[in-house]
């Protein structure tokens, strides 16, 4: 089984209820960190989640929303590992991810070398591994393994999305694109597909040009249901709701997506838990 629950399932625009993107991942004893919005580490801690505790990292690309608590994640990690070797936090991510860490780390320069002059057992900055990748398994361990294959959200490029498998359960993670060829042979059959989404007969309402803007990269409600439909996935999870759902909006969102797909679709706030089973696959042809 593998289980998915959506940490933030909010955007760009803060929101009271809603921490930015990111959602946790756990399947066969091992968790993944997918994206790390603002507010990441409070959900995880509601979950029992530990920064300490996680196997990798997976960023789909480097627009702030998703990456806003890197820092946060990476420090928190450090200082809250007690083993005397501590093992390099795997951070898989498209090309660019590498630059950023490194200028996560000057960011935190003067924070880290005050943690190291303090504590005897601190001798060195956090250790990472950083993967860089476009497309290909980029992990094979110990029964779990994740596929990465490109997404479209131009002009940020590259854009990447995960597929997790493991004893026969999959799970897809979209990340923020647009409806393209290689997302739908990435989710191709999968068990879960957690896709980002806007409510563009929304957004194109709304007067400003910028706000506007994002409805050319994104995928709607509409058309992230279309994409699982295309790849027969079992269960659509919806995130990254733009504009928030309100209280008692549920049922419409569910709606627009239910115009395109007939099966389970799984949407709501922060910390909203969906598992995942092996045999949630394909529909079955007829
Ligand atoms: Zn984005
Ligand atoms: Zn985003």
């Amino acid at each position: 089984m593998i289980e998915v629950t959506l940490l933030g399932t909010g955007s760009p625009i803060p929101d009271a209820r809603r921490a930015g993107p990111s959602t946790l991942v756990r399947a066969g004893g091992q968790t993944f960190l997918a994206d790390c919005g603002r507010g990441v580490q409070q959900r995880m801690t509601a979950v029992g989640a530990g920064a300490n505790a996680l196997t990798a990292l997976l960023l789909t690309h480097l627009h702030s929303d998703h990456i806003a608590d890197l820092g946060d994640v990476l420090i928190t990690r450090w200082v809250t590992t007690f083993d005397p070797n501590p093992v390099p936090l795997p951070i898989i991510g498209p090309p660019g991810t590498a630059e950023v860490v490194d200028a996560t780390f000057k960011t935190f320069g003067f924070d880290i070398g005050y943690r190291i002059a303090h504590h005897a057992d601190l001798t060195t900055p956090p250790p990472v591994e950083v993967h860089e990748c476009t497309d290909g398994i980029v992990w094979d361990r110990d029964g779990v393994a994740i596929r990465v294959a490109p997404t479209d959200h131009r002009p940020v490029a590259p854009t990447i999305g995960f597929r997790i498998e493991h004893a026969g359960a999959s799970v897809v993670l979209a990340g923020d694109t647009v409806p393209c060829e290689s997302l739908d042979a990435l989710a191709a059959g999968a068990g879960g597909l957690v896709h980002t989404v806007i409510r563009k007969d929304l957004v194109e309402k709304m007067p400003m040009q910028r706000i506007r803007d994002i409805c050319d990269y994104h995928s709607s409600v509409e058309q992230a249901a279309a994409t699982a439909a295309r790849a027969r996935v079992g269960i659509l999870i919806l995130t990254h709701y733009v504009p928030g759902i309100q209280p008692g909006q549920e049922d419409e969102w569910r709606a627009l997506a239910a115009s395109e797909f007939d099966r389970q679709i799984e949407l709501g706030d922060d910390l909203h838990r969906v598992e995942i089973h092996p045999g949630v696959c394909a529909k079955p042809a007829g």
